[in-house]
């Protein structure tokens, strides 16, 4: 299958579930994860329609995503969904356009202080971790539906970043486990859209983003209220293996 047949297949199988939801394919935002894939990849989907991507690794990203400004007549939007070390942090300021995976008050902080130097409002979405999982990166906040402790902590995190002048906290972005079948995601959804609405009634602020769905469970994050979906294999196919990361 090439990569143009991959995005028609994606598009028409987001298309159902919105059917299905009653929602419109207007009110979400496909992103192209294009971790390992070369830049040739990037061009065959920009062929395809797609206008956002995303990398994990910011070294990649510093070569991959240069190399697509000569070859492009506009500038792609790039989002970072990989977790980011602090001492990279000013590495990736100029590459985005949106950070999805703010996953600490101290990396939005440092973030905070190079957009401002650099006359920039960064677009953020906080990474959560709903799913209590240990290997996830994230804000704790597994069980904040019955924790108070976890959610009152949750809330005055958001409440603080908001308050931020280099960061505009556009929403929430969360991984769901590997799991054998989409539904056993459904409750990791369920629980992140719930936190959004949460957070909006509380703090009164704008959330308007919720980054959930990938290649394995994408038309049941639609139907929870996924507004960008971050889709890799689907569309590039399995990933290639980098010499520096034999798991992918
Ligand atoms: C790799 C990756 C994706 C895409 O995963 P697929 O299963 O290939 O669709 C989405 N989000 C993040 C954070 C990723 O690292």
């Amino acid at each position: 299958m090439s990569i143009a047949e991959n995005v028609g297949r994606v598009r028409e199988q987001m298309a159902d579930a919105c059917a299905a939801a009653h929602r419109s394919m207007e009110s979400m935002r496909l992103i192209a994860i294009s971790k390992t894939h070369p830049v040739e990849s990037v061009l065959e989907a920009v062929a395809a329609g797609l206008t956002e991507f995303g990398e994990n690794r910011v070294e990649e990203a510093q070569q991959k995503i240069p190399a697509t400004y000569p070859l492009l007549p506009t500038k792609l939007c790039w989002h970072m969904v990989g977790h980011i070390q602090s001492r990279k942090a000013r590495d990736v300021v100029p590459l985005f356009d949106v950070i999805q995976s703010v996953d600490s008050s101290k990396l939005a902080l440092r973030l905070d202080d190079l957009a401002r130097a650099a006359n920039r409002r960064l677009d953020v979405l906080l990474e959560v971790n709903v799913s209590g999982e240990e290997s996830k990166f994230g804000f704790a906040a597994s069980d904040w539906e019955r924790d108070v402790a976890v959610r009152e902590r949750i809330t005055q995190v958001v409440q603080e970043l908001a308050t931020l002048p280099g960061l505009r906290i556009v929403g929430l972005m969360t991984m769901a486990p590997i799991v054998i079948s989409m539904e056993e995601a459904r409750p990791v959804f369920v629980s992140l859209a719930g936190l959004r609405a949460h957070l909006v009634d509380t703090l009164h602020v704008e959330l308007p983003e919720l980054s959930m769905g990938m290649t394995d469970d994408f038309p049941v994050a639609i139907q929870e209220g996924a507004t960008m979906l971050r889709i890799g294999r689907a569309i590039f196919g399995e990933r290639l293996v980098r010499p520096t990361d034999a798991t992918g």
